[in-house]
């Protein structure tokens, strides 16, 4: 059941409340028993009063739960919910951030379509297109994060798609989304945005022209790190013709349990964006004062490349990712510098996931982006010396005091 011409939501809430409002309330359905809670409807069928009725379920003439890989009342409250806050008509929920990926491409695309692609997106999602996508005949151009030019010199006539992800992973760069849309339109192609790292409590893709939304609610929006979800978020158009056919075929569906996680996570998300975001900041601060430190990346920061468009774009928040580089002489004498202050951390989760609440702390050559040659990686930018850095809530002097512990010993 899509969310978006079913009586699904919250009937009570005035049509004109604020993103915060929605993280807490959007997507309650009317309730049989009254529960001020989300229920979490762990069934994987659903029981029909006659055989004529449930005929008409599935011939699609009736709308109702039918069967958990096509829909279920837990992930319908779930697409409800982050469909209002992206400002999208609907969302339909998958069981991965990847998956959401996987079905944006198979709803969109055919054998012979072509995609330009932000050669700074999620790993995965790359090795998706080039790879897997590539196999059954999408073509696929990767340019850079961040010059409109190399965009629009990339558009073929059979550009169906452009697929962005800001700010990028490990370096923060951000793209302009709105030069983006306007390209796509001039092609006649659909802008999908990864808004993984912002989420719509710091930036709605949608008002800067973006068609679809993708998202890892594997990250910010679950918060804690407990589940692995995704969703495609779009208009109710999109979403019924495009992708609610494909998921019923193809059946990347999201767990009721996992959506019902995500739901609560929503709740705090705004307040969790925002308190991760300045600490962030205060550590990006920090780490420029360091003499051990090379180079910070972080949105917030004077000295980023795209400081005043992401301060736009993003609603004055950087965002709660940082990365930096450590001295040192040499490729192999940085990456031991790095090492070091990894591993002298004992606050920070030594683990490539972000988005909980718990800081995490990883060496993206070795880890996230190990696959890559170095020749690869030197061109992406990303050297030995890199640390990421994704910030929690613990206090920010634990965590300065975690990296110091590090950076203190470096020779
Ligand atoms: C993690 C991530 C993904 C993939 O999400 P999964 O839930 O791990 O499948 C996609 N895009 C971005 C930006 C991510 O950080």
């Amino acid at each position: 059941m899509s969310a978006s011409d079913s009586p699904w939501g919250n009937t009570r809430l005035p049509a004109d409340v604020r993103l915060d409002t929605l993280a807490v309330r959007e997507g309650l359905p009317p309730s049989q028993w009254g529960e001020n809670a989300e229920a979490l409807f762990l069934t994987s069928s659903f029981v029909h009063p006659s055989a004529e009725v449930a005929a008409r379920r599935f011939a699609n003439e009736e709308e109702a739960f039918v069967y958990t890989r096509f829909s279920n009342p837990t992930v319908s409250m779930m697409e409800r919910r982050l469909a209002a806050l992206e400002g999208t008509g609907a969302c339909i929920g998958t069981s991965s951030g990847m998956a959401a990926v996987m079905l944006l491409v198979m709803g969109l695309l055919k054998a012979g379509d072509h995609v330009v692609c932000s050669r700074s997106v999620f790993g995965s999602t790359i090795k998706l297109l080039q790879g897997e996508f590539g196999k059954f005949g999408v073509q696929s151009s990767f340019v850079s994060q961040t010059d409109v030019d190399e965009w629009k010199r990339a558009i073929q006539p059979n550009t169906k798609l452009l697929f962005a992800e800001t700010p990028s992973n490990p370096l923060t760069e951000v793209c302009d989304m709105a030069a983006l849309a306007d390209i796509a339109r001039s092609a006649g192609a659909w802008l999908a945005v990864d808004n993984c790292f912002c989420t719509p409590a710091l930036q709605r893709p949608v008002d800067y022209g973006a068609d679809l939304v993708i998202h890892s609610g594997t990250k910010y929006l679950d918060g804690q790190g407990r589940v692995v979800a995704g969703a495609v978020c779009g208009s109710s158009e999109l979403v019924e013709e495009r992708f609610v056919p494909v998921m019923r075929s193809a059946g990347m569906s999201l767990s009721p349990f996992n959506a019902w996680v995500v739901l609560k996570g929503m709740e705090t998300l705004s307040i969790r964006m925002q308190a991760q975001s300045a600490r962030a900041l205060a550590l990006a601060q920090w780490l420029e004062a360091q003499p051990q430190v090379a180079r910070v990346y972080h949105p917030g920061l004077a000295s980023h490349p795209q400081h005043a468009l992401a301060m736009r774009q993003q609603n004055g928040c950087g965002g709660a990712v940082v990365s930096f580089i450590v001295k040192g002489q040499g490729a192999a004498a940085a990456r031991a510098n790095a090492f070091a202050t990894i591993d002298a951390t004992r606050v920070c989760s030594i683990t490539a996931n972000l988005g909980d609440t718990k800081t995490t702390i990883t060496h993206p050559a070795s880890t996230s982006h190990g696959r890559l040659t170095e020749a690869q990686r030197e061109a992406a930018g990303i050297t030995q010396g890199m640390i990421r850095v994704a910030v929690g809530l613990e206090d920010l002097e634990d965590l300065k005091a975690d990296l110091a512990r590090g950076l203190e010993r470096l020779s």
